[in-house]
């Protein structure tokens, strides 16, 4: 018996579930596969700087496999409809009867696995697959009545009850394999239509960088976390979510190292502390949004999860939405933010809900623009998170801010860049407004204004609030009359 194990958003050997599963009870070996399909990357919206982070980290994956005698086979797949074929002719090739893989949650993703295994199986390929990518089956944490959570605070508890009972363990690596006589494909530098200007060096490949990463954020920062999140000139969090994403570190690995350096505790209670407690929180918001991902397959498919949503009249305005995307919208903290984005494939959480609150509540554009150019732009970029951040600040989604806790941009910049040192950094051409001005360039007087080459804000915030209460209080109003 020896098995195929299909990678995909988890290019890792260390505790990878299907990979450990397969090399424990594989008498004739294990062999690897990775498949190159750029129109499924297209279609959804994957960021060249992500596609090149995979190749990194691809080569280093390939680099420990064969360090295990376990050969990584690259398949190149023109059209999604391919990919079952071509796995087949790869079982076949590798002499495989098993094919493991671990799941993913999209549903897209799902279609295409239940067509691959159909296919597979139809051919005398005994197919399995595992949960991963997640710590917990994200179709198993429930409400007391069975339903899937829609608010995140009771999935947290349940999530951290379920892990004080079931002992959350790492799978170690595969011990190296007998040889198989087949040698690996060589993973291309690049692939057409997926080049990025971002800096490489910000996001090194390997599961070995990723596990330093971890171990330096646990050892150095972990305890400051909860104060230090929300400053975005501080290296305060981990910068792991590219890592996260791509499965280059597991989210158990994450939450058992944080648990240890947390006094074996998930939340605050001694010996545990406020850092590590809010640090765990942040992962497990990660976990519930995939289980929305399971529970309401309507948010893969550009649908509000709160249905009623679907009727708010956003604006048409693509000067607003370039405007935007470029970090020009004359408020200096967006600004500051999406140039961020935009040179580093990254952008700090807290400036995330201010760009998309700015987005959908000032500019008043529909959320699945900005979600769009998200995905297009982030190394990071996961429909699950992603989908459930821009939701949260749109008031559409799940557990989302309610509609009237409108974020004002220049107080959110006053508060998470006091000094704006995170506004001078990445709008160098505010470099030398002093003092509160810089969150507000416009209100500067007459001739200093003059001297900054700085646009006017898009829109007045006080306007644009009163418009969004308005359409959301419209939403309302109708469903009254209608019940
Ligand atoms: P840390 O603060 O170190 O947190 C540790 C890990 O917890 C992160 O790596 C991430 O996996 C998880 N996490 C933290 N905050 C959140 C959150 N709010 N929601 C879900 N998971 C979280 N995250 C993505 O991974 N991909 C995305 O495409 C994405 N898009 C977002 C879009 C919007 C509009 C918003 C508001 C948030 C989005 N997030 C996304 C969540 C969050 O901003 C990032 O996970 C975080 O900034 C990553 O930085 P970090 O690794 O330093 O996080």
């Amino acid at each position: 018996m020896r098995t195929l194990v299909w990678f995909r958003r988890d290019l890792r050997a260390s505790d990878n579930t299907a990979l450990s599963e397969a090399a424990r009870s594989s008498p004739k070996g294990v062999v690897g596969v990775f498949v190159i399909c750029p129109e499924e990357w297209r279609l959804h919206d994957d960021a060249p700087v992500k596609v090149e982070f995979w190749l990194r980290n691809l080569r280093e994956l390939s680099r420990v496999l064969e360090g295990l005698r376990i050969p990584l086979k690259i398949v190149q797949a023109t059209t999604r409809r391919d990919i079952a074929r071509l796995l087949l002719e790869a079982a076949k090739a590798a002499a495989c009867d098993r094919l493991f893989y671990n799941h993913e949650y999209e549903v897209n993703e799902q279609a295409r696995d239940q067509s691959v295994v159909k296919h597979l199986t139809k051919a005398g390929v005994e197919c399995r697959g595992f949960h991963d990518h997640v710590v917990f089956d994200p179709a198993t944490i429930r409400t007391g009545e069975g339903r899937f959570y829609t608010v995140y605070t009771p999935f947290k508890k349940s999530w951290i009850k379920r892990a004080e009972e079931d002992k959350i363990e790492v799978h170690p690596v595969p011990k190296k394999q007998e040889a198989t006589g087949i040698a690996p494909d060589a993973v291309p530098e690049r692939v057409e239509g997926f080049v990025s200007a971002v800096d490489a060096a910000l996001w090194p490949g390997g599961e070995t960088h990723a596990m330093k990463r971890l171990s330096g954020f646990c050892e150095r920062r972990l305890r400051a976390y909860k104060e230090q999140r929300d400053t975005p000139s501080i290296d305060a969090t981990s910068m792991l979510s590219p890592y996260l994403n791509a499965g280059v570190v597991s989210p158990r690995q994450c939450i058992v190292m944080a648990r240890d350096a947390n006094g074996g505790r998930y939340d605050d209670r001694a010996p545990g502390h406020a850092g590590g407690a809010h640090w765990i929180s942040e992962v497990i918001w990660r976990e519930f949004y995939q289980h929305v991902l399971v529970g309401f397959p309507r948010v893969c498919m550009h649908r509000a999860f709160r249905p009623a949503t679907e009727r708010l009249v956003w604006e048409q305005n693509p000067e607003h939405l370039q405007r935007w995307k470029e970090g020009r919208t004359g408020v200096p903290i967006v600004d500051a933010a999406m140039r961020q984005m935009n040179t580093m494939g990254w952008m700090h959480n807290r400036l995330r809900m201010v760009a998309a609150m700015y987005f959908t509540k000032d500019l008043f554009l529909d959320w699945r623009l900005g979600e769009r150019y998200f995905m297009q732009t982030l190394v990071d970029g996961d429909l699950g998170s992603n989908n459930g951040g821009w939701q949260w600040s749109a008031s559409t989604g799940t557990d989302a801010a309610p509609y009237f806790r409108i974020f004002n941009p220049a107080s959110q910049s006053k508060r998470c860049d006091p000094d704006g040192e995170f506004i001078r950094r990445w709008v160098p051409e505010l470099r030398d407004v002093e003092g509160e001005a810089i969150h507000e360039p416009g209100a500067l007087p007459g001739l200093l204004r003059q001297r900054v080459e700085y646009p006017e804000p898009l829109v007045d915030h006080d306007v644009a609030r009163e418009r969004v209460l308005r359409a959301f209080k419209g939403l309302d109003d109708r469903a009254q009359r209608e019940a």
